[in-house]
């Protein structure tokens, strides 16, 4: 009989590395039932939903127990096992970090992307990287006249002028190059954050009109992943 393998504790995802070993395992000697827990795993970490993707949620690398493994190695390790469905969620977190961080050459060989795989991200990051400047410019100088504003002295308010285009200008350049080197095209956009409490003048209302609508902008993206990294058909 077949020893029921578990977690070392229950709820508790093990270190990369154990992880790496227990899913080859399952899948050398057909383990359904532990893989099958491995997998789940994945799911919720690497989800293929929209909806699984919940800001609170601990998504990604971070999952793992000890120290955090390069998105590099969980991709290697989800193309060799072939884990389809968490492909565009782990393409994504290698790519968001930019492009150093994906051909980075001191990385041991788990790490290191094949020439296929490297390509699929470069290919995939520029694209995301296009559409976060494109959405984020859609976003701010687009124009806004569905919610009015709260305060006398907002800057979209004011007649259209160098004095408006600057304030904007400076909330687009701050959203975008928070990002470098890479993106952050698919997290949850804070202004505060960003740009500080006064965000250049502008009011709750067009800051938080701005967060709100940029969920969509997330959504769109989210979407076009499987796409963006060549992983259809
Ligand atoms: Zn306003």
């Amino acid at each position: 009989m077949i020893p029921v393998l578990r977690f070392p504790e229950r709820n508790k995802v093990p270190d990369f590395n154990t992880f790496s070993s227990l899913l080859r395992i399952t899948a050398k000697y057909e383990l359904p039932n532990v893989r099958s827990q491995l997998l789940e795993v994945i799911h919720d970490a690497y989800p293929d939903t929209f909806e699984g993707l919940a800001p609170s949620k601990s998504l990604g690398e971070g999952i793992f127990s000890g120290s955090t493994p390069h998105p590099n190695a969980v991709l290697n390790l989800f193309v060799q096992q072939k884990l389809t469905s968490a492909l565009p969620m782990a393409y994504y977190m290698a790519s968001r970090r930019g492009l150093d961080s994906l051909m980075d050459r001191r990385l041991p060989q788990s790490a290191t992307l094949s020439p296929e795989i490297l390509q699929s991200a470069i290919r995939g990051f520029v694209t995301l990287r296009e559409m976060e400047l494109k959405e984020t410019h859609r976003l701010i100088f687009g124009s806004r006249t569905s919610r009015p504003c709260s305060s006398s002295k907002c800057p979209s308010l004011k007649a259209a002028g160098p004095r408006v285009s600057e304030a904007h200008l400076k909330v687009f350049d701050q959203i975008t190059d928070s990002s470098q080197p890479g993106t952050k095209v698919l997290q949850v956009l804070s202004l505060g954050d960003i740009c500080g409490d006064d965000c250049h003048g502008f009011c709750n209302i067009c800051a938080e009109g701005w967060e709100v609508d940029h969920g969509e902008v997330r959504k769109k993206v989210w979407t076009a992943l499987p796409d963006v990294f060549g992983l259809k058909g």
